[in-house]
């Protein structure tokens, strides 16, 4: 296996408090040593990484890969591709496949895949009931043991509030963290966007903040009871935020996630009824937005997590209140993550809690630190690269995002995976495009 130089750049550990100029010799797979500039020693390959920052590799940990089932949407190969472009060194891959990934031998098939494609690590999340109809638990402790991270039914809400109790009762079990999409479907009813001005403006139905919160509130109240680690996906309310906030007060193993689109963008974002804005939950306002970030910023939201949801343009292309739920997020996170950094307040160390060592620590699994001796995933972010988005450049099969023609600041570099370089992008984008441009 060869060594790797990653030189001239900031490094940004904060699981290990470390912030600032080292560089880092990578080998066997592992942080071999970490020293002042110029004294880590030689190796076979250098990554240059001067004006960039050297970070534990990010984790996206909740993502949806579609396969096995709908392969014309997204592969385990080509989702791993997308994340490695964005700058994870992993993802976790929800359980909304066909088959539902609710049995070992689904899980099996899908850490197959991922072996074979040896880009970005893998985790399957395994469903929490059976075909996620919401009825009775799914074969938890086999899944675990093929492999799953976490359980969770993402893309239904747990409607059954005795069997989320279940849930949580068993995957303490596992020490496996639930982790929940919160909808009460009956308050959401036939709602396809926030209920907001938007909405009334479009002649939409639209879905209350009260139906995330109402379902929040009811599992923090069953976490209370019986112990184990609830997570909440994609929080979207000022609401959640406050109620997460106040739960962690008193000490109960509830952790929370957010995705860039929640931070960034309003329900003004559906526009004209544009479908890449349709995702659930919706998009809501901008005083959920400023909680969002708030709870990012003082650490009540742990982990920024994308919701990548690639679908086809088929399913996009329909009536707003037909189309399909969702966007892809993997090559866009990391620029509007870096804007929190300039524009919000957010510290960097912040901000890489929230997309490597949280998500690392909630899964239980390696990465989220640069300490020697640990495994060699690395991201080298260059936070100043100027670069459009080219919707038609993705990596991953879809191209369902409403950030399409955006001006982004901020990408990954190289993206190492096990000690090995699996991203590399020699010139930034922008200074290619600019060269292109003066021929
Ligand atoms: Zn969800």
């Amino acid at each position: 296996m060869a060594t790797i130089l990653i030189s001239g750049g900031t490094i940004i550990d904060p699981a290990n408090d470390r912030h600032g100029p080292f560089d880092l010799l990578v080998a066997d797979g592992r942080i071999a040593r970490l020293a002042a500039p110029g004294e880590a020693g030689e190796a076979d390959e250098v990554v240059d990484a001067a004006g960039c920052w050297v970070v534990p590799g990010l984790i996206d940990m909740h993502v949806h890969l579609r396969e096995p089932g709908y392969e014309y949407k997204e592969t385990v190969q080509s989702g791993a591709q997308a994340a490695l472009a964005g700058g994870f060194t992993a993802v976790a891959c929800m359980a909304n496949t066909n088959p539902v990934n609710d049995t070992g031998a689904v899980t099996k098939y899908i850490v197959e895949k991922a072996v074979a494609a040896d880009l970005a690590r893998v985790y399957p999340i395994g469903a929490l009931s059976v075909g996620l109809k919401g009825e009775r638990l799914a074969e938890i402790g086999e899944m675990h043991e093929a492999g799953i991270v976490a359980v969770s039914d993402d893309g239904r809400p747990v409607m059954d509030s005795a069997l989320m109790r279940h849930a949580l009762e068993y995957s303490a079990m596992f020490d496996l963290a639930v982790i929940a999409h919160e909808e009460d479907l009956a308050l959401a009813g036939e709602g396809c966007m926030n209920e907001g001005p938007t909405a009334f403006r479009l002649g939409l139905k639209g879905m209350p903040s009260a139906a995330e919160e109402a379902m929040v509130a009811r599992d923090i109240a069953l976490l209370e009871r019986t112990g184990g680690r609830l997570h909440i996906a994609h929080a979207s309310t000022a609401g959640t935020v406050d109620l997460v906030r106040r739960a962690k007060a008193r000490g109960l193993a509830v952790t929370a996630e957010a995705a860039p689109h929640h931070f960034t963008l309003t329900e003004d974002a559906v526009g004209a009824y544009d479908t890449n804005a349709k995702m659930a939950p919706p998009l809501r306002l901008a005083n959920d937005v400023q909680a969002i970030i708030e709870g990012l910023r003082d650490g009540t939201i742990d982990a920024i997590a994308t919701d990548h949801a690639p679908h086809h343009r088929d399913e996009k292309d329909v009536e707003f209140d037909a189309a399909a739920n969702g966007i892809v997020g993997l090559e866009t996170a990391l620029p509007l993550c870096l804007a929190l950094v300039r524009e919000h307040g957010v510290t960097i160390d912040t901000l890489i809690r929230a997309l490597s060592v949280n998500p690392a620590r909630i899964l239980g699994v390696p990465g989220g630190s640069l300490a020697e001796g640990s495994t060699a995933d690395v991201t080298v972010v260059d936070p100043d690269a100027a670069w459009q988005v080219e919707p038609e450049r993705f990596h991953s099969k879809a191209r369902n995002t409403p950030f399409g023609g955006w001006a982004m600041t901020g990408l990954a570099r190289a993206t190492i995976v096990g000690g090995v370089v699996k991203w590399r992008l020699l010139v930034p984008a922008a200074t290619r495009r600019k060269r292109s441009a003066a021929r």
